[in-house]
């Protein structure tokens, strides 16, 4: 259970946590946000996942009331207050309060714990399956809080039986509603979306650790081409590496999660237990 969050600088009890109705966030949809992982105690690639947030801020053009190392304690106060082994903790800035409703005020700012559910061993062992849906992400290089056609498609998803969408515009693939896209080609190839797409912290990971072990690029994927996809998987912070096995209604290769998929997911693993047992040696 999460007992403290911080909202700007200060920790405060989760139940009494909260903004006034005039920020922003809560007005317009105005905000931008991240969310990483905590593993021992330690912020998981804390250093990729804070240049990230300081970018989608500059992205919003947010005037920030606070700088990193602040941000830096503010998360190590969280950690430590709720006494944090492992979780989660999401950083949020918002527009502030307005003074008329439509223009920022001055950023508020929190640092939440949180334990969110992951995807289950099932899901793992034999892929899920994506809808695709024609759309392109507002400032797509920025994490903002708006997720209006995520939530908005959670019923047709539940319809469909599909457990996440795939977006693609003008018959290009972009990425996933909270995670990024990637294919493995019949030659073999590990590809996924360049442009116009947030640059998940996850997908440079597997990106690094797919680079001395087979052929990568980083292009454009034309719908047309998952047809030929021997695998998929999408890749988040909560998520690792989850392989897809059905995109609509069509199985990717043979309809299982694949060598390549489940390689890659078991490096990440591995990647994250060096980084812990790295930071904590220091
Ligand atoms: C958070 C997010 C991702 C995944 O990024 P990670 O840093 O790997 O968690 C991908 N796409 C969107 C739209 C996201 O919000």
């Amino acid at each position: 259970m999460i007992q403290y969050h911080s909202i700007n600088g200060q920790l405060v009890p989760a139940a009494s946590a909260a903004l006034q109705v005039n920020d922003l966030s809560i007005l317009r949809g105005y905000g931008i946000f991240d969310f990483f992982g905590v593993l021992s105690g330690v912020p998981l690639f804390f250093d990729d996942y804070l240049d990230r947030f300081f970018r989608s801020a500059g992205i919003l053009g947010l005037k920030l009331p606070f700088d990193r190392p602040q941000v830096i304690g503010a998360v190590h106060d969280v950690i430590r207050a709720n006494d944090m082994s492992d979780g989660y903790i999401r950083l949020e800035v918002t527009g502030g309060y307005s003074p008329d409703g439509y223009k920022p005020g001055t950023a508020n700012w929190m640092v939440l714990g949180a334990h969110p559910p992951k995807p289950s061993d099932k899901q793992y062992v034999d892929g899920i399956h994506l809808m695709l849906y024609p759309h392109q992400r507002e400032l797509p290089e920025a994490k903002s809080i708006n997720y209006l056609t995520g939530i908005f498609l959670l019923p047709m998803l539940a319809e469909k039986g599909a457990d996440a969408v795939l977006y693609h515009d003008n018959g290009w693939v972009r990425e996933s509603d909270r995670s990024n896209f990637f294919i493995v080609t019949r030659a073999g190839v590990l590809v996924t979306p360049r442009e116009k797409i947030l640059a998940g912290i996850t997908r440079k990971k597997v990106l690094d650790l797919a680079g001395p072990l087979m052929a990568t690029e980083i292009r454009e994927i034309a719908v047309e081409e998952l047809k030929e996809a021997e695998e998929a998987f999408i890749t988040s912070t909560i998520k690792g590496v989850l392989p897809v096995s059905r995109i609509d209604n069509r199985p990717v290769g043979d309809g299982r999660p694949g060598p390549v998929s489940r390689d890659l997911g078991l490096r990440f693993s591995e990647l994250t237990r060096n980084y812990i047992l790295q930071t904590t040696q220091v």
